[in-house]
């Protein structure tokens, strides 16, 4: 059957957080035709490598089309019934806190709603934590500690405006490629430059004017560097600064710092002070390399000081911007997923906020303070503290830190639920029971991208066997607790009209989380909902924040923190000469789940490699090529070298997406230990001290 007179449908990219938007076309043999939505206006009709490939991981090999328990298939009725029982009894016989979610930036806003809802208001525990916790976490904290509240201050419209763009521990041309076009295009179009800040050379610095290969963990000595030099030089904005607090102590902290921290050479450090201070229109771009590290929200303070002192925020071309990586980490901050949050950017440590969602949910329960985060959380599964776990769509048994421990962990943990396509994941293998969910072409909801964009995804496909949608599952089990009115939802808008309405609490307590326009979309308005950036009620110059010096903070003044430098918790030395760096290539995702099934995405690097200094590789007798064996204070893993200047002599690099199916020896995963930022809770992923050894031949 030829599915080319089936009209197009609108929808959104189920990879990272830049959030273009697709149209797909069945193609009747149950695959979809995919090409970027031209009046998306996060991408205007581009896509990458993996969203032009989007329609070749859609099929149902590898597809879970069943509920499993116990290595039987069951039907559903079986199976919720189990969920809800043992979810229930664990919680009569040991409290609320015996019970976790772990959840994903994979679920659509509407699922992760339900999901919080049901944890925090009904359990009454705060342990639902999600991986986003591993991806922007110090984001968050950062965001807080300087606005009030976890705003993001501009646009992508700021990208095309701004005069220079500065890239800090972001690969942006691999990791959101759509974003680097954009950059790439106001190039092109207005001269923008370009710096790159990474202690590696990366595909973003082909067409930079400057690359700073700083010593990892350093960002926050050379953002004090800058601080200071803004300071000497009288580019302090003394308006903008009226409406913050905190610059003379942020001043006195950083010029303690020693900017020789950084081991960058002082002609790089001044040309780049020079081009930041003189630039007015700049947007300081941070993802992962600022974010998973032991002091990531210093680190994010520490940028956003510098844009807070000189008034460059939330004005068209200038501001700092924090990158998502999954497609709805933004819509999973948004609902409260994170184990310290309640939805619409209300606080679980305010006894207010708490009152109000309570009330508003009219639910039995609230808990009293954070939940578990993620480290914490499986540590606790460890202990025996966590003993009914629920992991929906993600696969922690290979992406967390320690990751043999949270293996073992979970293998022992009296109760594990997943929720996901695949039985074919570590962590789904481990679980007792296994719940077939819909897939991204197969479900409706919102995601929430970088720029607080809300966009449709569109069911295009029927979910293959008895796979549902993740709020039907989580409503159904919540309704099987005994609270059928609560979780009694009909459709994924009905979930939506109820989240939207929180927000005019959010508008009480003077949060910016502004959405209540949609508390009355009826079910066709609904369907048809364009993309949409929030703030929905206040007029806002071009969507921006901050530009009036208005913030969320109670005397509504922004704070700029003082913060200093800390190298990484665990540094090179004699045992572990080598720093390792993590990271992501161009066509994976994650855990290869999906991007794995295309065959054209695993082409382009197709195994385990480890990147070395050709002097390191030389002094540890390792050609090109070789394998070779990288060893930390917790495992070890066997890799392919490839010998290459894109690190520096004594660092190493190797990317995270192989698994125990895909690449047993080859995990970095085994690696990395799970040391983590004290406020964020963000695991340090980039700077774990190990050996390198040719493998000898057998
Ligand atoms: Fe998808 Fe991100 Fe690529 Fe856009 S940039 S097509 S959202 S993976």
């Amino acid at each position: 059957m030829d599915g080319s007179n089936l009209p197009e449908v609108r929808s959104t990219c189920a990879y990272c957080g830049v959030g273009c938007g697709v149209l797909l076309r069945p193609d009747g043999a149950g695959g979809l035709t995919v090409r970027g939505d031209p009046d998306h206006p996060a991408n205007f009709g581009r896509l990458c490598s993996k969203g032009t490939a989007l329609g070749e991981t859609v099929g149902l090999d590898h597809r879970l089309l069943a509920p499993r328990a116990f290595g039987r298939d069951l039907g559903w009725d079986d199976a919720l019934q189990l969920v809800a029982d043992r979810f229930r009894e664990t919680i009569a016989a040991h409290g609320p806190d015996s019970v976790a979610f772990y959840v994903s930036g994979q679920l659509l806003t509407e699922d992760y709603y339900v999901a919080n809802k049901l944890m925090k208001g009904f359990i009454g525990s705060a342990n639902i934590d999600t991986n986003s916790r591993l991806c922007m976490a110090s984001t968050v904290a950062g965001h807080k500690r300087a606005f009030g509240t976890d705003t993001v201050p501009g646009t992508y419209e700021d990208l095309d405006q701004a005069d220079l763009v500065v890239l800090v521990g972001s690969n942006l041309a691999w990791c959101h490629p759509v974003l680097y076009q954009r950059v790439l295009a106001a190039r092109q179009a207005r001269g923008t430059r370009i710096v790159v800040i990474d202690p590696r050379r990366t595909a973003s610095c082909d067409q930079a004017d400057l690359h700073l290969a700083l010593n990892p963990g350093s960002d926050v000595a050379l953002f004090n560097g800058l601080l200071t030099e803004i300071h000497r030089r009288g580019a302090v904005d003394p308006d903008f600064v009226k409406q913050t607090s905190g610059l003379e102590a942020a001043l006195e902290t950083a010029g303690n710092d020693q900017i020789s921290e950084t081991g960058l050479p002082a002609e790089k450090r001044a040309a780049f002070f020079d081009l930041w201070i003189n630039t007015p229109r700049v947007v300081t771009v941070f993802s992962q390399g600022v974010n998973q590290s032991s002091s990531g929200t210093d680190k994010v303070n520490a940028i956003l000081n510098c844009h807070l002192a000189t008034g460059r925020i939330g004005r068209p071309g200038m501001g700092p911007f924090s990158v998502t990586g999954q497609p709805n980490a933004m819509g999973g901050r948004e609902v409260g997923g994170l184990a310290n949050t309640l939805a619409c950017h209300l606080d679980i440590e305010n006894a207010d906020h708490r009152a109000a969602v309570q009330a508003y949910w009219q639910s039995p329960a609230i808990p009293q303070s954070s939940g578990l985060k993620a480290v914490d959380m499986f540590r606790a599964v460890e202990d025996g503290q966590i003993k009914a776990l629920w992991i929906i769509h993600t696969n922690p048994a290979v992406t967390m830190p320690e990751a043999g421990r949270v293996t073992r962990a979970i293998a022992a943990c009296p109760f594990t639920v997943v929720s996901d396509l695949t039985l074919h994941t570590d962590t789904a293998r481990l679980a007792d029971v296994v719940l077939p969910a819909a897939g991204w072409a197969e479900k409706n909801g919102t995601v929430t991208n970088s720029d607080r964009t809300i966009s449709r995804q569109r069911a295009v496909l029927q979910p293959p066997g008895q796979a549902r949608p993740d709020w039907d599952i989580l409503a159904e089990v919540g309704r099987r607790m005994g609270w059928k009115t609560a979780f009694d939802y009909a459709s994924p808008a009905e979930i939506f009209r109820e989240y939207a309405a929180m927000s005019q609490i959010a508008a009480r307590f003077g949060k910016d989380l502004d959405i209540s326009g949609f508390s009355d979309i009826d079910e066709a308005g609904y369907a048809e909902l364009e993309p949409t950036r929030w703030p929905l009620g206040r007029k806002r110059a071009g969507g921006r924040f901050f530009g009036d010096g208005h913030f969320f903070h109670s005397d509504r003044k922004a704070r700029i923190v003082p913060v200093g430098h800390r190298r990484p918790a665990a540094l090179p030395g004699q045992q572990y000469p080598f720093v390792m760096n993590t990271g992501r290539t161009r066509d994976q995702w994650h855990t290869m789940t999906r991007t794995g099934l295309s065959a054209r995405l695993s082409a382009h690097l197709a195994e385990p490699f480890v990147d070395i200094h050709p002097q390191d590789a030389a002094r540890e007798g390792i050609s090109s090529a070789d394998l070779v064996e990288v060893t930390s204070r917790i495992g070890r893993g066997i890799f392919r070298a490839r010998i290459t200047q894109d690190v520096r002599i004594g660092h190493v690099f190797a990317p995270i997406h192989w698994t125990a199916e895909t690449a047993p020896s080859g995990r970095v995963d085994m690696l990395v230990p799970g040391t983590t930022d004290p406020i964020s809770g963000q695991p340090e992923s980039k700077a774990t001290p190990v050996s390198i050894s040719v493998m000898q031949a057998a």
